[in-house]
């Protein structure tokens, strides 16, 4: 994700921040004016202030901010002294921090294939991979919908496992009426720029409603120290900088604006999508994100199936259009996670992985836009 903020097209982003900043520059210069004049950088009142908002929006006992989405996955898994010998269960079809923050644990990452229509996790296939050695599953909320945590957190209970929701792609997402982050023991969330709430650097928050998770990672995120330079548990410096927290303030107050502005582009691409491609043979069909009646999804990405993706990805980026793969290779391909899944199969994830192409998709893309995307996902799909 690190890469495709960054990518631009000819008058379009594949994410634009800058129309957002345009609407926010007064609230968001002054709330980082004060900061420059309070000069508290770090653990500042803002971030008090800010965990208070996001504990209270997504309905968690607890928000514990922390300096990145990588940080909250590897604190929530430290919370629960995960280490060597411990196996998570986990999605190969997800960025790499989900598995990362497990393997720098010491544990293993043991991955299950996912669903064929939303990508997430595939609950079935949860028992046939855990072992007296699983300690936790990390569900990933890909692309903005929730995993399917009744059935997730049911399994987990059974076995007297935990579960974490990755949820730095869904902050704002609802599964059955509930928010993402609070679906589940622990939740890590990333405010990475381009995520569909962000920061201008990095950040993220782990949530839980459990008391004592919460006060482990409170204290992790400060070098495990409960009172000054008093370390009860080997920690890390995961702390959340003022400055990010001021700007996430300014940026919560239109959230609920933009998450409205999310469905709406996503519903006119879905039309745009079936319009373009209703007379096209079997063969040249894209499909659309398919979201569970019971989720609302953020579309932190929206990710579409095409045939041929390489050629359909050349075609738009000659024609100016930004596109990016999310993501091209499953975990368990990876060289540096090879030997983590020896002998397991991920059909699914395999096969998604060829198909899939995100399209530009942010609050603030315009109809004339998203017209032009779709006529060139035609052309390139028909020509591919
Ligand atoms: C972005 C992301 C992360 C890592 O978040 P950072 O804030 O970039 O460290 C973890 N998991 C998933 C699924 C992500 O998309």
């Amino acid at each position: 994700m690190a890469v495709v903020a960054r990518v631009t097209g000819a008058g379009m982003d594949f994410i634009d921040l800058k129309t957002q900043y345009r609407r926010l520059r007064e609230p968001i210069n002054r709330r980082i004016q004060a900061v420059l004049d309070h000069g508290q950088f770090v653990l500042g009142a803002e971030v008090g202030e800010l965990e208070q908002r996001l504990a209270r929006f997504v309905g968690a006992n607890h928000c514990i901010s922390v300096s990145s989405g990588t940080d909250a996955l590897l604190i929530a898994l430290m919370a629960l002294d995960i280490g060597p010998g411990d196996e998570v269960i986990t999605t190969p079809f997800t960025f790499i921090a989900t598995a990362e923050a497990i393997a720098l644990l010491g544990a293993k990452p043991v991955f299950v294939d996912i669903d064929r229509r939303t990508y997430n996790m595939d609950p079935d296939l949860i028992e046939s991979a855990s072992t007296e050695h699983t300690r936790a599953i990390v569900p990933v909320s890909l692309f903005g919908q929730c995993a399917d945590f009744d059935r997730i957190n049911e399994i987990g209970a059974r076995h007297g496992v935990t579960v974490i929701e990755d949820a730095a792609q869904s902050f704002g997402a609802t599964y059955r009426e509930r928010f993402s982050c609070a679906l589940s023991s622990l939740a890590a969330a990333s405010f990475y720029p381009s995520k569909p709430l962000g920061c201008y650097g990095e950040g993220g928050a782990v949530f839980s409603n459990d008391d004592e998770l919460a006060l482990a990672a409170r204290e992790l995120r400060v070098h495990g120290q409960d009172r000054g330079y008093h370390h009860v548990r080997v920690g890390l410096n995961g702390r959340m900088h003022t400055l990010q927290a001021a700007i996430l303030l300014a940026k919560l107050d239109i959230f609920d604006d933009e998450l409205e502005a999310r469905q709406r582009v996503a519903q006119r691409y879905g039309a745009l999508i079936e319009e373009a491609f209703a007379d096209c043979a079997p063969e040249h069909v894209v499909r659309p994100p398919y979201v569970e009646p019971h989720n609302r999804s953020v579309f932190a990405q929206y990710t579409v199936e095409v045939p041929n993706r390489s050629a359909v990805r050349e075609f738009m980026t000659s024609r100016d259009i930004p596109a990016a793969v999310h993501y091209p290779m499953p975990l368990n391909r990876q060289p540096a996670y090879a030997e983590s899944d020896a002998g397991r199969s991920f059909p699914v994830a395999e096969d998604v992985a060829q198909r899939v192409i995100s399209l530009p998709m942010h609050p603030y893309l315009n109809e004339g836009d998203q017209v032009r995307v779709v006529a060139a996902l035609r052309d390139a799909v028909l020509r591919a």
